[in-house]
């Protein structure tokens, strides 16, 4: 019961498209490796924020849903995205992102990492965590942050549950995570036999109101599988303690599975191929609108619809 490899993707909803690219890849420094529509709404972007290659547990995706307010956090929601960065660069980053008019407070440590925590333009909580190497990591060498510093990845992600327990419960035992203690207040759990790229850190607020959905918020949190075959048995264990996966949907660059764990938190279940590369030249990541094959019919309406968006 340990199929599941990692974290594979985080999506969020942002505000506008154009200073949500601005923020992820010209001051984040990271590569937009893929321009699309939301497939079940393809008048919004899906855009995506890897490293170079964009590896599978490198992205953070985007739906900016510039009609929504703010969401509201609580218990029942993926509350931070925690990125991976190299030993001794939170101070080129905290002087980076100070410069940029962007809050940052003093490091502190978590689980013994220093850590700079701070938030996106649209009100998503995000920390950098300096972590040794030993990622996947193709670096950009077109973007403005040196290969040095640059993001590794997504390195965990915070919930807030009401039920702690029960959430544990179903992550050691369903989904093969084992738990790695605790930290002011923080519970840590990991899975693949941990590392960078493998965590969930949860806290508990019983009795807590749920969160919703809102700009700034993570929409979903997917888990990585190495191929079709993963994904299923994982289906059928999930199916076995009760959880009511979705059938599986072809992403084109991975296929999904989706399902809502105990405690309400949106997760994904993601396939590690094809990858970024099926439709778009490596070289050449990010630079068209990649539409699904059933609305490249509409495509001059579809971009027609969309808000322009320059390159940073
Ligand atoms: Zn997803």
């Amino acid at each position: 019961m340990t199929r599941i490899s990692g974290i594979h993707h985080v999506t969020a909803i942002a505000g506008d498209p154009q200073e949500n690219l601005d923020f992820y890849t010209r001051v984040l420094g990271m590569r937009l490796v893929k321009k699309s529509v939301n497939q079940d709404d393809p008048g919004t972007y899906h855009l995506f924020y890897a490293d170079a290659a964009g590896h599978p547990g490198s992205d953070v995706t985007f739906f900016p849903w510039t009609h929504l307010g703010p969401g509201r956090k609580g218990v029942g929601l993926t509350t931070e995205v925690t990125l991976a960065v190299p030993p001794d660069t939170l101070g080129f980053w905290s002087q980076r992102l100070a410069r940029e008019g962007i809050e940052v407070g003093d490091p502190v440590e978590r689980f013994g990492e220093p850590t700079l925590s701070f938030a996106d333009p649209h009100g998503l909580e995000l920390a950098l965590v300096e972590t040794p190497a030993g990622r996947e990591f193709t670096a950009w060498e077109a973007g403005p942050v040196e290969a040095a510093a640059q993001i590794r990845g997504i390195h965990a992600v915070r919930l807030w549950e009401s039920d702690l327990a029960r959430t544990a419960s179903f992550l050691q035992d369903v989904m093969g995570f084992s738990t790695q203690g605790a930290d002011e207040g923080w519970h840590r759990f990991e899975c693949a036999g941990g590392g960078s790229g493998t965590i969930a850190d949860i806290r508990e607020f019983a009795g807590s109101r749920r969160g919703s959905w809102g700009r700034g918020s993570v929409h979903h949190v997917a888990w990585r599988v190495s191929d079709e075959t993963a994904q299923l048995a994982v289906c059928r264990a999930l199916e076995e303690s009760g959880r009511q996966p979705t059938p599986v949907i072809d992403r084109f660059w991975f296929k999904s599975v989706y399902f809502q764990e105990p405690g309400g938190v949106l997760f994904e279940i993601a396939t590690d191929g094809p990858g970024f590369g099926i439709d778009e030249e490596i070289e050449r990541l990010g630079e068209r609108l990649i539409l699904p094959p059933w609305l490249e019919p509409q495509r001059m309406q579809i971009e027609a619809a969309l808000p322009s968006l320059a390159a940073t």
